[in-house]
């Protein structure tokens, strides 16, 4: 029995265990975590873009204003005109450290006609060159200032604001350019997210020769050959970028907007990658922001861990209760089987064998017989009158002769004998290998024992009563166990019919 609870029992916690698993296993495996940060990453990345875009242009304005004053300042464009570089510079260069201070301007242009590069406040010792970057060919053309990021051929991503201008007479007498790096935008970004960002340059849109010259003058050493796309902007890139974005893993798909994730020994890192367009609108830029999600993932791992425990301590202790209460109620159940099994074959007020018992072991012992041809005999005894002494002596008196005359007719039989109470007043024994005599001569002596000695009634009180019996056996009187009964009780009638208080055997 405790297998049929136990076993589906078991089963229904394993289950519950397995699909509880599942479903903790589905929201901590790649999906769900992958979908919860995958949320949150574009969103971060969208704000971002925002962000890059927004400073950039706060940032134009900034300088608008700047190189809109400058354009009005006499004295420079007196300078300007007389082409003499070394005043010119000897002017702009208290000018330009001011201007770099305060607002990170780091590229001062002034550009004659023709967009030819007069001087570079910032670098004095280049000019005389053609500037041909689009937010100069833009203001020659509109006639009006133009700006707009670009990438230059150092693989730097500049601000750039260009503005005609103009003599004191109104006439164009060049270009006034001021530019700034945006890798004080990418900073920002990264102070404010706690982020580790970055920014690469798309190789393609660099010259590789120019480039590697590029940073020799600017004395910085990064590897050209480090990723297959892009180029690193700063000589130390982060260390967690140099250590796992292999080259094989930065591939188109890392510039198409998706978010991946990585994991480097106990922590997971996202990588979110935003496109930084130049003014024509290429993209010729990544920022690449690295998260570090490994607090959140642990404590999901963590979480999980604890719920698997606490399950597992629950299903533990139901069990365990479970068992419990099962063993108390086979205990139970064990102890009202024997009762039922002894209700069924003794009768509770004689403690006799019942009439079921009794039909059972006549049949198995006629069988008995007829193989190994013994005789069984039946003595059938029924008290007489005894409807008298329930009348006169009330029920309980009657019950308590029941049980005396059962003493003195189990105390009467041997071992292999069995008694058995027939019916009301009725009592048969099955006296096995016993011949008709034996039988006959059993229930004499069983009379007689009731006839001389009295029986207790109880408050003192002592009857004197009688019994009839009637004896037949097999093979001498039945072949079956059906009719040796009849026969039997024939006998008996014939005891009573021929005045009661003695034995008869069958005919
Ligand atoms: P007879 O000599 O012809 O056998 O007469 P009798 O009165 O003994 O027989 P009868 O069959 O008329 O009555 C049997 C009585 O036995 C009736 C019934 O109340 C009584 N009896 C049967 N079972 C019990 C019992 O368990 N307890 C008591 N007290 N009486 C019982
Ligand atoms: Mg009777
Ligand atoms: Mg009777």
């Amino acid at each position: 029995m405790r297998i049929k609870f136990i076993i589906p029992l078991v089963s229904f916690i394993i289950i519950l265990i397995l699909i509880l698993s599942a479903s903790l296993f589905y929201v901590e495996s790649g999906n769900q975590n992958y979908r919860i940060f995958q949320k949150r990453f574009t969103r971060t990345k969208s704000i971002s873009g925002d962000f890059y875009n927004y400073n950039v242009e706060t940032d134009a304005s900034a300088i608008r204003a700047i190189i809109s004053g400058l354009k009005l300042n006499k004295e420079l464009s007196s300078l300007f005109a007389t082409g003499n570089r070394n005043a010119i510079l000897e002017y702009t260069a208290p000018l330009y450290k001011e201007l770099n201070c305060d607002y990170n301007i780091t590229h001062f242009y002034l550009t004659g006609l023709d967009r030819v590069n007069i001087l570079r406040v910032h670098a004095p010792d280049r000019y005389g060159d053609t500037i041909n970057r689009i937010t100069t060919i833009k203001a020659q053309q509109s006639k009006k200032i133009s700006h707009g990021v670009e990438l230059g051929v150092l693989g730097t991503l500049t601000l750039r604001v260009v503005t005609p201008w103009y003599s004191n007479e109104g006439k164009l007498i060049g270009y006034l350019e001021l530019g700034m790096e945006v890798d004080h935008i990418i900073d920002r970004l990264q102070k404010l997210l706690g982020y580790d960002i970055d920014l690469f340059i798309q190789k393609k849109y660099l010259k590789k020769n120019q480039w590697k010259e590029g940073m020799r003058v600017l004395k910085r050493r990064i590897d050209w050959e480090q990723y297959d796309l892009l180029v690193a902007t700063k000589q130390l890139a982060n260390p967690i970028f140099q250590s796992f974005i292999k080259k094989k893993d930065l591939n188109e798909t890392s510039f198409d907007g998706s978010i991946q994730s990585y994991n480097i020994k106990d922590s997971t890192y996202w990588l979110l990658s935003v496109p930084i367009a130049d003014v024509q609108g290429r993209n010729v830029a990544n920022m690449l922001m690295l998260a570090d999600t490994t607090f959140e993932v642990n404590v999901v791992h963590r979480t999980i861990f604890t719920v698997s425990i606490i399950i597992f301590i629950l299903a533990g202790m139901l069990l365990t209760l479970f068992s419990r209460q099962l063993n108390k109620v086979s205990q139970h159940i064990k102890h009202d089987e024997n009762l039922l099994k002894q209700m069924a074959t003794k009768d509770s007020l004689t403690n006799l064998y019942t009439r079921r018992i009794f039909n059972d072991q006549l049949n198995a012992e006629i069988s008995y017989s007829k193989r190994y041809s013994t005789t069984t005999s039946l003595i059938l005894l029924d008290i007489d009158h005894f409807k008298k002494v329930n009348d006169t002596y009330g029920h309980p008196a009657g019950d308590m002769v029941l049980r005396e005359l059962s003493n003195r007719i189990t105390s009467s039989c041997r071992e292999t004998d069995l008694a058995c109470r027939f019916g009301g007043e009725e009592f048969v024994i099955l006296a096995k290998n016993t011949s008709t005599k034996g039988a006959a001569d059993q229930a004499e002596r069983i009379r007689l024992s009731v006839e001389t000695r009295p029986f207790d009634i109880g408050e003192g009180k002592t009857i004197t009563i009688t019994i009839s019996g009637g004896i037949a056996s097999y093979p001498d009187h039945a072949d079956l166990d059906t009719d040796l009964i009849t026969i039997t009780d024939k006998a008996l009638y014939t005891a009573k019919k021929e005045g009661r208080n003695c034995v008869r055997i069958a005919l």
